[in-house]
């Protein structure tokens, strides 16, 4: 076997991410490398942190990016703030909320898990009836935008159920951050993780992380050190924060953190609210293409995702053969469902770079000559 350099064919990334990547963000990555604890990358690092908090809309102090995915963010939310022993009310309305509930399991605590169907929101009048039940409850979580279902869940409510209660909240935001209204600290939640590659349009491998005043005392108040040293938020916040002097944690991806500032710098250039409405508009716009197919949405319009369109597989149609010719013959990328949604939906990412007009045309007119 001969050995190549490695092109990949450009793609339109439209499924449930990765999502298409910006030029500039991609530009960013290709920079030189310079050390880790070079003043101009310490420098970069501070400049990441207050645009993560303004991507974030909170002012906490400890808000820093993860040298890891998504799920890394998860399982940072979940070892900091977890006791073994500890009940965490765990709400799950698709997969990825039922990968917290694994996270509690295997943290050594005790999840309560709060089911609602596939395709619908966290009901909140189940949290509050799961929360009376269970006043020794410490921790709730829930996932704002369930990138399996394409649903949105109402994050200031459950916020203030949690808080009435005395609990702290963790909110996985990964796919919600940049596409849809998310306000920290208006909201009172606790912790909350994102990732890049959804609605940054930025290359995955980075998760993005935040902790209220009171998630952080909880932290340092912990009878037994953080279980991993990794994702100990306290010895990351000595290589991220230190005054003056940083501390070696871990060698930070420091061309990854390149891309991940422009795309934040991009994001904040645009204004949030400008981002919210822009992947709304492209989603009003992917409805009206859609309809014209025939094809259907899952979710109720009031809790859909701009960002992540989940619809119905029409019938007699062989799904997979459909994203198939998609990705052969349009270099276009849509998702297949997971679960209990396999093989009846797909999922039409339109997050960040991804949600643009050309975008939604090309999918429209592509899947029409495919059906
Ligand atoms: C994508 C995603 C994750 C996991 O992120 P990775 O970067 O794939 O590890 C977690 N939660 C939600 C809601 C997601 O959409």
């Amino acid at each position: 076997m001969t050995h190549r350099s490695f092109h990949p064919t450009p793609k339109t990334l439209m499924g449930p991410g990765p999502s298409d990547v910006h030029p500039r963000v991609l530009a960013a990555l290709a920079q030189p490398t310079i050390g880790h604890l070079d003043p101009q990358f310490v420098s970069l690092m501070d400049d990441i942190k207050a645009l993560l908090r303004y991507a974030f809309q909170t002012s906490n102090q400890l808000t820093l990016p993860l040298s890891a995915p998504g799920s890394a963010g998860m399982e940072a939310a979940f070892a900091n703030l977890l006791e073994p022993g500890d009940k965490v009310i765990v709400c799950v309305n698709g997969v990825f909320g039922m990968r917290m509930s694994e996270n509690v399991r295997r943290m050594g605590g005790e999840p309560v898990v709060v089911e609602d169907q596939w395709g619908k929101p966290v009901d909140p009048e189940k949290l509050a009836d799961a929360l009376a039940a269970h006043p020794d409850a410490k921790i709730v979580s829930f996932v704002h935008a369930e990138t399996s279902t394409g649903v949105c869940s109402d994050v200031a409510q459950l916020c203030r159920l949690a808080k009435a209660a005395g609990c702290l909240t963790i909110v996985d935001a990964v796919t919600a951050v940049g596409g849809v209204e998310l306000r920290v600290d208006d909201w009172q939640a606790d912790v909350v993780y994102a990732g890049t590659q959804k609605c940054l349009s930025c290359p995955p491998g980075i998760s993005l992380i935040t902790f209220s005043d009171a998630a952080a005392a909880r932290v340092k108040a912990r009878k037994l050190p953080v279980q991993s040293w990794f994702l100990d938020v306290s010895l990351l916040m000595a290589y991220w924060e230190g005054e003056g002097a940083r501390t070696y944690h871990h060698t930070a991806p420091v061309n990854a953190m390149y891309s991940l500032h422009e795309a934040l710098l991009m994001l904040h250039e645009e204004g949030l609210e400008n981002a919210w409405q822009r992947h709304h508009s492209m989603h009003e716009l992917l409805v009206r293409g859609l309809s014209g197919l025939g094809i259907n949405f899952v979710v109720d319009a009031r809790h859909r995702l701009p960002q992540l369109n989940v619809v119905s597989v029409p019938d007699g149609v062989d799904e997979a053969a459909v994203r198939r010719s998609l990705l052969e013959d349009y270099n276009l990328e849509i998702g297949a469902g997971l679960g209990v949604f396999a093989g009846k939906v797909w999922r039409i990412g339109l997050m960040g770079y991804a949600a643009r007009r050309e975008n939604v045309q090309l999918c429209v007119s592509a899947l029409g000559s495919c059906l």
